[in-house]
């Protein structure tokens, strides 16, 4: 007998731990397996972080967190993407984007609502929407279509129980960008059939040429969006674990009220933390872009030049080379690069339909090692 509810005993465990525990036992291995940037936070924001506990902020802060910060992330959003939200009622500080996404599909759904999820997909959205009693619909991509999904096919999947659509741009694991276009199209859809939109916005600050579309900020998105936003890519603050949502007020008090029972505030100390970063550092994110940037161009041109077909991912910090070329599945390829030549990647699969065939490659890994890295994947492919 088990005494786990029915919900958690389907939730199953992300395909992407198996494969750090493996990595984690060898020795010379090279991790291009994990989705976080390999830079320290910048020195001001470890220093703000200090400065706080020295200044005695050691205690719970407002339910939404610090209004110096929620101010300052609302200021940000402005300035750089022209979309506007109150910092009392409109803006909400959470334990990393994890929180804020938990948030927005908790205050959503109820029981057997759907939720779109073009996929291939960041590993914890259906595990959310699971937990919250919903039904996450998959809408595959291609990589002839650059891993954008097809808004006909999106709209195809729309039936009566349809509440959200879930996208993320640049997207986890593709690299995927989506053009204005594409998501005015989406909007449309999202008008017409009067769903809301979760758009994960996590990594807007990584991209490489062009400029980033905030979703809320097309016409009329504003109202039916809710934005998660977060410190942990763009300024290297994954373990601090602080992040954002902003959505219209009547969504964003449903989110909060589900923040104040569960969490009650984000850590006290990383809010003054990613504040300073708001203020300070932003030449940290541009040199952190600039030499992302260096290591993609020497990853896509790598596995291409190795006979991996691997499109030019535009955001984010990963290279999703298609490996069924060489008659193996992503698993299996994934398996043996590791335990032959000590490269840690992840199987396309564990993101999802469409991932199947691909493996994702973070290039958040110092160049040198990308270098080696390449070299021994150079190996074991010719070795097939
Ligand atoms: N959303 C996406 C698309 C991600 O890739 C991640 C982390 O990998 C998150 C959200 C969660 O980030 P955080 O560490 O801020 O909780």
């Amino acid at each position: 007998k088990s005494y786990l509810s029915d919900r958690v005993a389907q939730l199953k465990p992300s395909g992407i731990r198996k494969f750090f525990d493996i990595a984690a036992s060898m020795k010379e291995v090279i991790s291009l397996g994990i989705g976080e940037p390999d830079f320290t936070s910048p020195a001001p924001i470890v220093q703000a972080g200090i400065q706080s506990l020295n200044d005695s902020e050691t205690h719970y802060t407002a339910n939404r967190g610090i209004l110096p910060l929620r101010t300052a992330i609302s200021e940000h959003l402005e300035k750089m993407y022209d979309v506007s939200y109150d910092p009392q009622d409109e803006v909400v500080a959470t334990v990393g984007g994890s929180e804020a996404l938990l948030l927005a599909i908790s205050a959503l759904l109820n029981p057997g609502d759907e939720v779109l999820v073009p996929t291939p997909c960041f590993v914890s959205y259906q595990g959310i929407i699971l937990l919250a009693g919903g039904v996450s619909v998959e809408v595959p991509s291609r990589m002839e279509n650059n891993f954008v999904p097809d808004p006909k096919e999106l709209e195809a999947a729309i039936t009566p129980r349809t509440k959200a659509i879930l996208i993320n741009f640049p997207s986890n694991p593709t690299g995927a960008i989506a053009e204005r276009e594409t998501l005015l199209e989406i909007a449309k859809i999202a008008e017409k059939h009067d769903l809301i939109v979760i758009s994960d916005e996590i990594y807007d600050r990584l991209v490489y040429g062009g400029q980033h579309v905030c979703f809320p900020a097309l016409p009329g998105m504003r109202e039916r969006t809710i934005l998660i936003g977060g410190f942990s890519k763009d300024y290297a603050m994954t373990g601090w674990r602080i992040g954002y949502a902003c959505a219209p007020r009547e969504i964003m008090d449903g989110m909060a009220r589900i923040h104040q029972y569960v969490i009650m505030t984000a850590p006290t100390m990383a809010q003054f933390a990613a504040l300073e970063g708001l203020k300070s550092c932003e030449s940290y994110v541009l040199d952190m872009v600039k030499e992302y940037d260096r290591r993609r161009k020497l990853v896509v041109e790598g596995f291409n030049y190795i006979g991996l077909p691997t499109f030019e991912p535009r955001g984010a910090f990963y290279a999703f080379p298609q490996v069924s070329v060489t008659g193996m599945n992503d698993e299996e390829f994934a398996n043996r690069l590791l335990t032959e030549k000590e490269v840690a990647v992840v199987p396309g699969s564990a993101f999802g339909p469409g991932g199947e065939g691909f493996v994702r490659c973070s290039y958040a890994t110092a160049y040198d090692q990308l270098e080696e890295a390449l070299d021994r994947i150079h190996q074991f492919v010719k070795s097939i």
